[in-house]
């Protein structure tokens, strides 16, 4: 198999696969795929329990919050957040990191009064502004921050503190990267497809007192406690990125669980920065505080070369090196089915590339 960086969808861990592959035609015996189970038959309920119960043990999520396998992405949870938690009268804070905290803070101004507390614009999003630098408001229904930013490169390695005020986080590409202490925060929501399995699935963890305080008009789809009064199952759920989801939190717990995954991650981000900041052929121009674990964005001082690179990148069996569009150059994801032996090949790859350009 190939060297997948892709930012997302992205690799998934190859014994997963092999055991999809495996339970395709035959799922334990019943002669059938999960696929087209009735997600309201016992082996599905009982499935999607244990991956639940799987996903809760990984992040020791306390008794007092949901876990919602919902649809829609992250994007959805961009409405989905105002929609529930933000009445007309009220404002909510947002940190400001990049692209996708953008998004939602446009998404959010369709509902309500959007206060950017706090922006990385000063430091061109080169860093995360730090939590002295915020201007909370005193009255904010939620703080939202986004931990990851998937195409700048930029990492909350801190958990903001807000006080009684719920704290809300996009951790679509960090979750399951490090512990995490989720008492800190009243929603956690992650779109599936960097370390939880299929896109378009997207798991949303919510303390309990904040389910009821929709808005009148809120969809019924969108509403997170007809959700969680439901199991996730108001409606037919994505099963089959359920039970991938589940196949990979199994695969996590056999890695050592989020103290496991904590270790290989942190080798494999400081081998990758290692290099880049060795050299003066590649540069990454996050500041060392805020640089992300998952997403490692870099340049090629000679820009005329990264044409080359990518082809030979791609013959090598590299794959998805090509920067986000809106901001160029490379970029490898190195999520958790991103080995440490995948980021030993490239970091090899990029000096072969250095010797023979540099
Ligand atoms: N938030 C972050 C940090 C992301 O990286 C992404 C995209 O992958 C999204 C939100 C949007 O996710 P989706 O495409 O699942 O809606």
């Amino acid at each position: 198999r190939a060297f997948n960086f892709c930012a997302g969808p992205a690799a998934l861990p190859e014994e997963v696969l092999k055991q999809v592959q495996a339970e395709l035609l035959d799922w334990q015996g019943k002669g059938l795929s999960v696929m087209e189970m009735s997600h309201r038959g016992s082996d599905f309920i009982a499935l999607a329990a244990e991956a639940e119960q799987d996903l809760r043990d990984l992040l020791h999520v306390p008794n007092n919050y949901k876990v919602l396998f919902l649809q829609g992405g992250a994007s959805q949870q961009f409405a989905q957040i105002p929609l529930n938690l933000m009445r007309d009268d009220q404002k909510a804070d947002y940190i400001e990191t990049g692209i996708w905290a953008r998004k939602a803070i446009e998404e959010a101004a369709r509902y309500g009064a959007v206060n950017v507390a706090g922006s990385g614009k000063v430091y061109n999003f080169f860093a995360v502004p730090g939590q002295n630098e915020w201007k909370l408001s005193k009255d904010a229904a939620y703080v939202h921050y986004t931990s990851n930013e998937t195409i700048g490169g930029v990492e909350f390695d801190w958990i903001p503190e807000v006080g009684d005020v719920p704290l809300v986080v996009d951790m679509s590409s960090d979750i399951l990267s490090r512990p995490v202490d989720v008492s800190k925060f009243g929603v956690i929501y992650a779109g599936a497809q960097k370390n939880i399995g299929p896109s378009g699935l997207v798991v949303t963890i919510i303390r309990e007192d904040l389910l009821g305080k929709e808005r009148s008009d809120c969809p019924t789809m969108l509403n997170y406690k007809v959700a969680a009064d439901n199991d996730s199952m108001y409606n037919t759920p994505p099963t089959f990125s359920w039970y991938l989801a589940g196949l990979v939190f199994k695969w996590l717990k056999k890695q050592g669980g989020l103290e496991g995954m904590k270790k290989v991650n942190q080798q494999k981000q400081e081998l990758l920065y290692g290099y880049i900041d060795s050299t003066e052929f590649y540069n990454n121009p996050i500041s060392q505080t805020s640089r992300s674990w998952m997403n490692v964005p870099f340049r090629l001082i000679d820009e005329r070369l990264d044409k080359l690179f990518l082809e030979k990148a791609e013959k090598n069996n590299f794959l998805n090196l090509k920067g986000h569009r809106s901001v160029g150059g490379m970029r490898a994801s190195i999520y958790n089915a991103v080995g440490l032996e995948a980021v030993q090949a490239l970091v090899a790859f990029m000096k072969e590339f250095e010797r023979e350009h540099g």
